[in-house]
Parts: C-alpha cells; structure tokens; sequence
C-alpha cells in the first residue's frame, strides 16, 4: 500500500504529476480517469490524505459533502445530472490507490 510520501493522487493534487483536470477549489480536485467506464469518468479526490471514504467521514464529513457536491456539479457540466457515485473501499472491493477518491460515471445513460 502506498504512503502519503509516494502517493499519486498526492502528486496529481500538487500539481507534480500531470492530470486532465476539470474543476479544482482549496479542498479538492477533479481530474478525468485515465482508464473510462463510462463517456464522462472523473474522479474527485480530496486534496488532503485520506485512505478511504471512511476515512473522510469520520474525520471531515463536511469534506465528504462537498466532495459529493463537486460530483453533482460536473454532472450538471458535462450532462443532464445524472451520475453515478462509486467509492471502492478496500482491496477485495477494487480500491487499487489508497487515497480516498470518487469515480463520477456519467455523460450517457449508464447500464445497470
Ligand atoms: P480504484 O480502483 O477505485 O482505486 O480507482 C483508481 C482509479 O484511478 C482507476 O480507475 C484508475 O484508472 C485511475 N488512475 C490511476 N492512476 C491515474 C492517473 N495518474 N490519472 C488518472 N487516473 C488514474
Ligand atoms: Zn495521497
């Protein structure tokens, strides 16, 4: 598992690893996934070094609602308002880095 040292979302929030980004404000940033599940796929990621979503809100669940508000707004951005809000947490659950994140999946009408 990665430290908060050589993480790279910690990178991509600082600037010091590139990203496509589509909104960013003091707490957060917003950047395209490299790999799309759906036409529009953005991950929303806090600034600050969180493990997982759990983490976010035991500890800033102010952070959490403003992280799902970003969500709300890209969707409204890029498409009609709808999305789908995804946060793997865990090994078994596909949660690949551990800086907390969420996968806004929109831009078309989504399979179940
Ligand atoms: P998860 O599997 O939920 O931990 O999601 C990690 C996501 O980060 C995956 O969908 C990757 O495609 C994406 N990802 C990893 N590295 C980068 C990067 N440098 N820029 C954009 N997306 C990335
Ligand atoms: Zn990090």
């Amino acid at each position: 598992m990665e430290n908060e040292k050589d993480c790279i979302f910690c990178k991509i929030a600082k600037g010091e690893v590139p990203s496509q980004k589509v909104y960013e404000d003091e707490s957060v940033v917003a950047f395209k996934d490299l790999h799309p599940m759906a036409k529009v796929h953005v991950l929303v990621i806090p600034k600050g070094h969180y493990r997982d979503v759990g983490e976010i809100a035991s500890a800033d669940p102010g952070l959490l609602a403003h992280i799902v508000e970003v969500a709300g707004k890209i969707a409204k951005d890029k498409y009609d308002g709808s999305y789908r809000l995804v946060f793997n947490t865990g090994p078994d659950a596909g949660q690949t880095v551990f800086h907390a994140h969420a996968h806004v999946l929109t831009g078309e009408c989504l399979a179940e």
